[in-house]
């Protein structure tokens, strides 16, 4: 079953759940909190775009060396 991570409403940690519907019980404050399928894909959708922003992050950081490499080896010559 795949994990997913949430933050407790209460006391504002992390904590780790199964992906799917369910009440969990936060391990630092005992909080119950009562998860519904919209909040799994509410998740699920802020994962994505997370993932998203850090391959253009990756993309933009590796052009910018490249390009960087470019100009250094251009003032060489
Ligand atoms: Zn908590």
């Amino acid at each position: 079953m795949e994990k997913i991570t949430i933050a407790c409403k209460k006391c504002k940690k992390q904590m780790k759940i199964q992906n799917k519907p369910a009440k969990y019980r936060c391990p630092y404050c005992s909080e119950v909190i009562q998860v519904r399928k919209t909040r799994l894909i509410l998740e699920k959708g802020r994962r994505v775009s997370k993932d998203f922003l850090k391959t253009i992050a990756d993309l933009y950081k590796t052009i910018s060396y490249k390009l960087k490499l470019v100009k250094n080896s251009l003032k060489k010559k």
